[in-house]
Formats: C-alpha cells, structure tokens, sequence
C-alpha cells in the first residue's frame, strides 16, 4: 500500500476516488482491472488502521462515529471511518437483493422503480461474491435466479434444519462473507459472533481481500485527509478539496468517485452547489427487530457462524402494498443471554428481522457551520411499524416446526445500514445519478456507495452497494473505449 502524505506539485490523477468502503473499492477494483495504468489517488478521512490494531484497541478507527456526526434525532446512524470503510466493522451479511425490490412502484405501488434491474445486475453480484468469497446454499436460485455462491454454506442450527424440513422452498442458509473454511490470510469462521472486529480474519475485508487494489502499482492512498467539498466549474469536477493537518488542499483528477457513505457523500455535494433532485434528502435505513424464542428441549446454539439462516416468508408479496417487507434471520449468538434454569441454558434461539421502510423526503442530511454532517430528527413510518407488528404476528406460525415455549418482543434497533441520499433514477427532475451512477449534470462525477438505492429493500445492502460499483465502473469503461 502505497500511503502519501503530501500531493507531488502540479500532478493531477486520472481519478481522484474520496472513501475506500464498499461502494469505492469495488469501482476501483473494476477500474483498475480495465485501465491498469491509470493514476488514481484515494482520498480517506480515517487512518490505516490494520486488522492487528483493530484487534488489539478493541474498535474499528480511533474516530468515534458518534462524535463524526451532530445528530439531531434519536436514532443512531453507525459507520466506520478508516481505510476500508464500513468492509471493516459490517458482520459479513450478503444476501442479494430480491427481484422485486428493483420494482416497488410498478409492482406494489409504493416508492420508487430502480433505473436498473436485477437480472442487470448478476453478473456483477457473481464478481463481488467472488471477491468477498460469500459462503451460501445451492439452492438459493430459486428465489435469486442465477445465484451460485463461490464457497460452501455454513452448518445450521438444528432449529434451522426443522424450519427448512418443514418448509424447504422458505428457510436457507444464509450467504454471509465468513468463511467456512480458511483460504489464504483469512482464517476459518469459528462462530464467535464478535464479527466487526474478527479475530479469525474469516469475515471479508478490503485490507484482507483487495489487496490487488490498495497495492496497486498506480494507486497513491492519502489517509487522514478530510474531503470537504469539490470544485466544480461549468458542469465539470476540477478538484476535490480535502483538509489533512489543518491545511486545506486540492487534489486536481479528470474523473472523480464520491464514496463517502450516505451520511457524507451528499454533505459534500451540498457544500459544493450540486443539484439534484432529493440530495441529502431520503436518509433512510431499514429496522431491526429483534425476538426471543424460548424452545422446550430443543437445544440451539449448534450452527457454523453468527447467523445461520433466513426466511422468506414475509419477504415479497401483496403486503408490500401497505406494509414493509420482512427478512427473518436466525441468530447463533446469544443475544438474550442463555437460560437460567438448570440444563436448560441453550433453549432458547434470538431472531432478528430487517424489516423495509419507504424513504421519505422529509428526512435528510444537512450542512451547519460545524464541520460534521447533520443527520436531522428520523422516525419510522408506518409503513415500516405495521412491517414489524407483521412480523411479530407472524413468528408463531413461522416457527410451527419448533417446539416454542414462548415469544417475547426484544426490542427495535437500528440496522446500521444508511442509505438514498443521492439516489439513482432518469432524470436531475427525480434522483442525482443516473443508472450508472454518474451525475445527471457533471459527467465526471460518479457516486458510489449505499447512497445511490432509490428503496432499500429488506436485506442487507453492501453486497449490492459492491454489484454496482462494479457495474458503474464497467460502463464506463466500456463507453470510454
Ligand atoms: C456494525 C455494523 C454491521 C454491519 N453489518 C453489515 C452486514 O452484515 N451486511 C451488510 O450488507 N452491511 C452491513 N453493514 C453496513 C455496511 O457497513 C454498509 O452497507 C457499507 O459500508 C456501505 O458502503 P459505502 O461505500 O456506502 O460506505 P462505507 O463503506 O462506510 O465507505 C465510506 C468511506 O468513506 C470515508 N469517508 C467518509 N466521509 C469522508 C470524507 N468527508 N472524506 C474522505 N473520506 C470519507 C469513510 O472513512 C469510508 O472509508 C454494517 C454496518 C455496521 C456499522
Ligand atoms: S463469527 Fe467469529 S470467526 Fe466468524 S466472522 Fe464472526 S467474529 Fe469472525
């Protein structure tokens, strides 16, 4: 890795790239793959903290998040800052998204159709699963046609195994970017459900999977460098500003890639007097909850990593008309503690549920005098509560196969996934970026990260978030040939 500290006088980069988390990295790796010559310099807030001293200082980046954000609201809104970005805290959950999920407006009627779909997007979910090494079941196409997962699934939980028997075409395994077993530096999944700071290096991460593109001949990384807005002349990017040390300074790229998260890439943006329709508009992540199932003489606890499986029973169906979607998982972790009464102890199973919410204009990030985003007051919708009293009502029935003693509501959390602030669609009139996720009026601007979703579904986004930087970076390239 080739970590600057200073600009050499009068160099400007091919692409200037700000962040190096999900949506970054894999436009890069893309990039480079298609112009291996082509300078690129990477501009990062956070240090390079590696895995080692993330393990060894107990956090992921010496930047406390909540201290990187004046929050207006309750609710917090969790990301990493450092080299790798949010690679480096997320647990390795990498469902893809559902078909329908691309199609919302035209299917249920309620927010937005994606200006691309999900068979567009196959190909580039099979790369990043390869990337990542995403350990899933065989027979998952079924409901993600064309998924075939590059390692093998994890063991469930015998709890798991009963939903599956009883209802094969609803309970999987599900695909997580843990290791089964050890390939190279990452070593095997051992279960420990400690997954943002992992000590068998099992979980994917950038610093442990890209190296092919953080030690790329051509890539310059400057870390500790703040990117706080861009110069932008006649439709056209001519600089990204950055403060490192208290010095503000321009770094000059004939393309630059706005991957700063979707709290801070459309901070950027405003501070720079880019338009676009919802920009820093739509924050929006989806809920967690969470529920304890008591089990009588089941014991649980038995699967192959932190969470082994999913259902799909709540997840697509006329119901998104009125209510979110529901992604069910089964939790190897005791959340709840184990049981008190004697013998007893592994009878009972956490679950979790992601459940959809619709984003909202009324919600957003906005800029004040201080040198932090504002992320503004956020409350669920309804849309989003009645997914979740669904899924409550729901989980007897769900859990028939299982001999449950009792279901008690424990909670709703947030999903850590921040997401629609500069999203994608046809038009400035009606989103930020287009289908490529270059913005709709300076054409040497592509923004990348969870930021560009026009919905969020219920699963978890980075996998997606990775799919398409690939693509963007690919369609670029390919129009630039
Ligand atoms: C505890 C936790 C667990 C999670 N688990 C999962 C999971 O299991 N599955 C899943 O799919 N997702 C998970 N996530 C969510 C996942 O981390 C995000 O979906 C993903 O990181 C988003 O990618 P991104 O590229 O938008 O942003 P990031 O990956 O956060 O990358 C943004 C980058 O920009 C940098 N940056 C920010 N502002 C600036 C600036 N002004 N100047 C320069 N650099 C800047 C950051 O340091 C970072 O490197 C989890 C998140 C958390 C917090
Ligand atoms: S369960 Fe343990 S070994 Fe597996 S990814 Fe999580 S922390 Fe790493």
């Amino acid at each position: 890795m080739r970590l600057i500290n200073e600009l050499e006088r009068d160099v400007g980069y091919d692409a200037v790239v700000v962040g190096s988390g999900f949506g970054s990295m894999f436009f890069l790796q893309k990039f480079l793959q298609r112009r291996p010559r082509a300078r690129v310099l990477i501009l990062e807030w956070g240090a390079h903290n590696t895995h080692r001293w993330q393990l060894e200082n107990h956090r992921n980046s010496p930047i406390n998040n909540t201290n990187a954000l004046t929050n207006r609201g309750d609710k917090p809104w969790l990301f990493s800052i450092g080299v790798g970005g949010g690679t480096n805290c997320w647990w390795g959950l990498s469902p893809r998204l559902h078909p329908s999920d691309f199609e919302m407006k035209s299917r249920y009627g309620v927010g937005v159709d994606w200006p691309v779909k999900y068979d567009e997007l196959v190909p580039y979910y099979e790369q990043a699963e390869r990337t990542m090494l995403v350990a899933g079941p065989e027979d998952l196409d079924v409901v993600y046609p064309g998924a075939r997962f590059p390692a093998r699934a994890h063991n469930m939980t015998t709890a798991d195994r009963m939903l599956k028997a009883a209802a094969p075409d609803k309970h999987f395994a599900i695909p997580s970017a843990r290791l089964r077993d050890s390939v190279g530096s990452r070593g095997a999944c051992c279960a420990n459900a400690r997954c943002n700071l992992c000590p068998q290096d099992a979980k994917f991460t950038a610093l442990n999977s890209l190296n092919d593109v953080f030690d790329h001949p051509s890539v310059d990384i400057m870390a500790d460098a703040k990117v706080e807005r861009l110069d932008v002349a006649a439709n056209v990017v001519t600089g990204v500003i950055f403060n490192k040390g208290g010095r503000e300074q321009k770094a000059r790229g004939e393309l630059v890639v706005l991957g700063a998260n979707a709290i801070y890439s459309p901070w950027i943006m405003l501070r720079s007097g880019l338009r676009g329709h919802g920009l820093g508009r739509y924050l929006c992540e989806k809920m967690m909850v969470l529920a304890e199932v008591k089990l009588s003489g089941l014991k649980h606890f038995d699967g192959g990593t932190a969470t082994t499986g999913f259902n799909i029973s709540l997840l697509d169906g006329e119901h998104r008309r009125t209510r979110g979607s529901a992604f069910v998982l089964v939790e190897n972790r005791p959340l709840d503690g184990l049981r008190p009464e004697w013998g007893r102890w592994r009878e009972t199973m956490p679950m979790a549920a992601y459940i959809e919410d619709i984003p909202r204009e009324e919600c957003g990030v906005s800029v004040g005098e201080g040198p932090y985003a504002i992320a503004e007051p956020f409350e669920w919708s309804d849309y989003a509560v009645r997914g979740r009293e669904a899924f409550l009502d729901n989980l007897p029935e769900l859990l028939r196969a299982l001999p449950v003693e009792s279901i008690t509501y424990r909670g709703t959390t947030s999903a850590c996934h921040i997401q629609c602030t500069t999203r994608m669609g046809a038009s400035v009139e009606d989103s930020v970026v287009d289908s490529n996720l270059i913005h709709h009026d300076i054409r040497n601007l592509v923004v990348v990260g969870n930021s560009v979703f026009p919905t969020v579904g219920s699963a978890n986004p980075s996998l997606t978030t990775a799919a398409l930087s690939l693509r963007a970076a690919d369609k670029l390239m390919r129009s630039a040939a």
